[in-house]
């Protein structure tokens, strides 16, 4: 295998990535100064490195704990669950939401062999046993994933009896969250309904 190969394989593993489009990547990358090649593998490896998950909510940060997580002016009382650390991007970007998240790192999805031990339910429980939240959103996305997901949360949940809301479906259906506008987002938040 050659260098070429072996790069192209790789970025073809990328989402949206075909092999052609990963031929033309590298091709384009032969032709650029070797210096500016050697600061995307710099920055590669320093992502891979310094970027890993919030020990609270499984965000993603370069620090043990988020800055969602660390910042006092968030109320810890309400949790927000998402299937992605991107779709917390989303929801703060339509800047609404006032209290902190938690990534499931995932959707339910059996045919691909994504069960509950997948996703990070447990740390999720453990988080609202402890008795400081008040309300979870189950903001997983409109799919059919993200529905079962929703259910097996509520149920999850259940015996804590700390009340569980789900967005409102003002989203697209199957539509991801991460590529909704603040406008639709900030409304499926504040038109959500018990679970
Ligand atoms: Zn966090």
């Amino acid at each position: 295998m050659s260098a070429i190969d072996d790069l192209a394989t790789e970025l073809s593993k990328l989402p949206g990535i075909g092999r052609k489009t990963a031929l033309r990547l590298t091709y384009h990358l032969l032709k650029q100064q070797p210096e500016q090649t050697r600061r995307l593998a710099q920055t590669l490896q320093t992502l891979s490195e310094k970027v890993r998950t919030c020990e609270r909510c499984f965000n993603l940060t370069e620090d043990e704990v988020c800055a969602i997580c660390r910042d006092p002016r968030r109320d810890q009382s309400v949790l927000c669950v998402v299937e992605e650390p991107a779709d917390i991007g989303a929801i703060e970007r339509a800047g609404e939401f006032k209290g902190v998240y938690h990534v499931l790192g995932g959707r339910l999805a059996p045919l691909d062999g994504v069960g509950p031990d997948d996703l990070t339910m447990d740390a999720l429980v453990g988080r609202v046993t402890k008795g400081v939240v008040r309300e979870v959103i189950v903001a997983t996305n409109p799919s059919v994933e993200g529905e079962a997901t929703a259910v097996l949360i509520q149920r999850e949940l259940s015996p804590s009896s700390v009340p569980v809301t789900r967005i409102a479906r003002g989203l697209p259906i199957g539509g991801d969250l991460e590529y909704a506008d603040g406008a639709s987002i900030a409304q499926a938040l504040s038109a959500r309904r018990a679970m």
